[in-house]
């Protein structure tokens, strides 16, 4: 067999992988379409017709919504403006707790801070990286307001028992949808199981509008609350005899007309693209199943994953290398991996000096919670040992090159023995 390439053989994968790219004539075409009207934006920040927004974005949401299987889907400027008005719309306020998962993007645990809420960390389940409900049972206060779920890597998060816990103590169940479009639970699409979905459009996703997001909801109250958090909201609550008026301060979070667009197209792409990733990883699941040490993703049974990233988890104790070396190997051959995802996000200093918005901290500093080492043990160690990605999202990945890097895998964990007398 051929020396590892970090020893100076020849890569499994020698030429660079092409990016991900979703867009071609279609999209130029409707921007085309766009430019061509002159109407760039058709928001007005007052109560008129144009409150929701031009044409484009108005047949955007329509078909937004078919697809997602949603009552009402709203466009908006990212998935973080999502979050935000998400959390905004669920009437979290100062000294609310939101529980999130430690590993995540970090607008997750973002969101509440905007509104002087909590974020509560609460730890994950070891095989499919989303929130544990049994631990988010046990986190609750008479505080907690609000639960963000997110759908790590493309797997749905206990989304039906997390309502049904939500329902059962009168708290809004948001899902942080960005990564698992089109993914479902017992056939029930993510993002329409929890009381607000949140899509992200951002160029890294599935598909895409350079920039976006997109809210979803079955619910009318919490659909109008969105929109007037989205539009300067301040100015129609009163033509639209508003009663509630907690958090309903609107920002600008709209959608151009262009983006609007452009998401026309990747949506009649959408189940195409998705299907082609999921295929993919099934590819690479199975060309690597066999390995002790190894594992590849976990579908918990009836669910769809829909593979943001392909994770596998490693473990030093069985294949005899700590991680870094086998992952610097599978980089020397080409597959471009990572070690672990993001650090538990409760490490920032922005959780570790408490202060968020303004320097007093307020309600930050109020908090009796606090952000130790150790607070969610299973994420720590899932990033700090086990966690071994690959963005599949930022390559367009042939049949072959699926192959390759199955290939490269192999060959590194076949000549582990070589690589155990090395420095880490
Ligand atoms: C990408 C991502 C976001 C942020 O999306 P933007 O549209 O870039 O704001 C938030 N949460 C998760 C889980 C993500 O993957």
């Amino acid at each position: 067999m051929e020396d590892l390439a970090l020893f100076g053989g020849k890569p499994v994968i020698d030429y660079a992988l092409a990016r991900y790219r979703t867009v071609g004539p279609e999209e130029r075409a409707a921007v085309d379409r766009v430019l061509a009207s002159g109407v760039l934006s058709g928001f007005v920040g007052a109560w008129c017709d144009h409150f929701h927004g031009g044409p484009e974005i108005r047949s955007f949401e329509a078909e937004c919504a078919t697809l997602l299987g949603v009552r009402h889907a709203l466009t908006v400027n990212s998935n973080t403006s999502g979050l935000f008005a998400a959390i905004g719309a669920a009437g979290v306020g100062p000294g609310d707790e939101v529980i999130v998962p430690p590993l995540t993007m970090s607008a997750t645990a973002m969101a509440p801070l905007i509104y002087g809420g909590i974020p509560v960390f609460v730890d994950i389940e070891p095989d499919t990286f989303c929130l544990d409900p049994q631990k988010v049972r046990e986190a609750l206060t008479p505080r907690t307001r609000a639960i963000i779920a997110v759908n790590l890597f493309g797997h749905p998060a206990a989304l039906h028992e997390l309502r049904q816990l939500a329902d059962e103590k009168g708290l809004i169940l948001i899902e942080d949808n960005a990564q698992a479009p089109l993914a479902n639970d017992q056939g029930i699409l993510t993002g329409s199981i929890g009381h607000i979905g949140v899509y992200s459009l951002n160029y890294h996703k599935h598909f895409h509008t350079g920039e976006g997001g997109i809210c979803t909801t079955n619910d009318d109250d919490l659909a109008l609350r969105l929109q007037i958090i989205r539009n300067h909201g301040e100015n129609v609550v009163e033509p639209l005899a508003v009663g509630n008026l907690t958090n309903l301060v609107g920002f600008n979070y709209r959608m151009t007309e262009m983006s609007a667009a452009v998401g026309r197209e990747q949506l009649k792409k959408a189940a195409g693209l998705v299907d082609r990733r999921e295929y993919l990883a099934n590819r690479m699941t199975a060309g690597l199943s066999d390995l002790p040490g190894l594992t590849p993703p976990k579908v918990r049974d009836g669910c769809r994953h829909v593979y943001y990233v392909w994770v596998m988890r490693y473990d030093e104790s069985i294949v005899g290398i700590p991680r870094e070396l086998f992952c610097k190997a599978l980089g020397a051959e080409g597959f471009p991996v990572n070690e672990g995802y993001v650090a538990p996000l409760y490490w920032l200093p922005l959780f570790q000096q408490r202060i968020a918005i303004g320097s007093g901290g307020y309600p930050f500093n109020l908090s009796q919670r606090r952000y130790e080492q150790g607070l969610c043990p299973v994420a720590e160690r899932l990033h700090r040992k086990e966690l071994v990605e690959f963005h599949i999202c930022s390559y367009d990945v042939t049949d072959a090159d699926a192959d390759r890097l199955i290939a490269a895998v192999r060959k590194v964990y076949a000549n582990r023995h070589r690589l155990v007398a090395l420095p880490g």
